[in-house]
């Protein structure tokens, strides 16, 4: 049996102050969650938020990582930085990490690399364009970028790893992709994995959907058996939203 994981992805949004106010909102509406719980504020409001929920069943993610480990690279943080934190979690290769920032199947492979190496559990992005699905080639496209991800991984890394299946289309759009598409599509991710490291990794590793869920769909989309789990933009940002998607049951 695969524990669900719901993710809240703040991005570049709260200041220290609100980030404070957010997890001591979310502590007691999410201490009885069935899922494992993780939030993934801006770097900046990292410390605080560690500091806030110690003791509760709440994680810490960060949403970026570089993959050296030290050294001139204005701007970044190391694996270690965040691990020496009490950082648990990193999403790697989020879609617009992957737009705006040039992200590359390359470097999302090696930061993968890095943060399990120290320890932190990589939430690795995967999804389609529009045009891709459009295409007809989702489940192939998909099913590649998976597989150059985890390109070069120990079997036994893999099963550490978390995939967020997010088609880029419905990203903060509103548009969510059908729960029975979503599921599908998770199928052939998890076909993909099955693939190059066996049948055992496949259906353990953990596979959230992403995209528009909120506290009105969560619980269709949760109630496939490939969807493990969510990664939530928008509807984390308010802890009543959170909440709902949360406890979606
Ligand atoms: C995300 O950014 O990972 C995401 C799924 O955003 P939203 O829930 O706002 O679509």
């Amino acid at each position: 049996m695969r524990k669900p994981i719901i993710a809240g992805n703040w991005k570049m949004n709260k200041t220290v102050e609100e980030a404070k106010a957010l997890v001591a909102e979310l502590i007691p509406l999410v201490k009885d969650a069935k899922c494992d719980v993780v939030v993934c504020p801006p770097y900046v409001c990292l410390p605080a938020v560690v500091e806030a929920v110690k003791g509760t069943n709440i994680g810490v993610g960060a949403q970026n990582v570089h993959f050296e480990e030290k050294g001139a690279y204005t701007g970044e943080v190391a694996p270690d930085m965040l691990k020496s934190l009490g950082v648990q979690y990193v999403i790697i290769g989020h879609s617009e990490r992957r737009q705006y920032f040039a992200e590359t199947d390359e470097t999302v492979n090696k930061k993968i690399k890095a943060a399990l190496a120290h320890g932190l559990t990589p939430i690795v992005c995967v999804g389609e364009s529009l045009e891709q699905r459009e295409m007809g080639i989702t489940n192939e496209f998909v099913a590649l970028q998976t597989k150059a991800a985890l390109y070069g991984l120990d079997a036994a890394d893999v099963g550490k790893v978390v995939i967020a299946y997010e088609p880029i289309w419905a990203i903060g759009t509103g548009r969510t992709a059908t729960a029975e598409d979503a599921n599908e599509t998770i199928g052939a991710i998890r076909r993909a994995v099955r693939d190059v490291f066996g049948a055992m990794v496949g259906d353990s590793v953990r596979i959230q959907y992403g995209g528009s869920m909120n506290p009105k769909n969560a619980k269709e989309l949760m109630a496939q058996p490939e969807i493990d789990g969510g990664l939530i933009g928008g509807a984390s940002l308010k802890a009543e939203d959170f909440d709902k998607v949360v406890n979606y049951d």
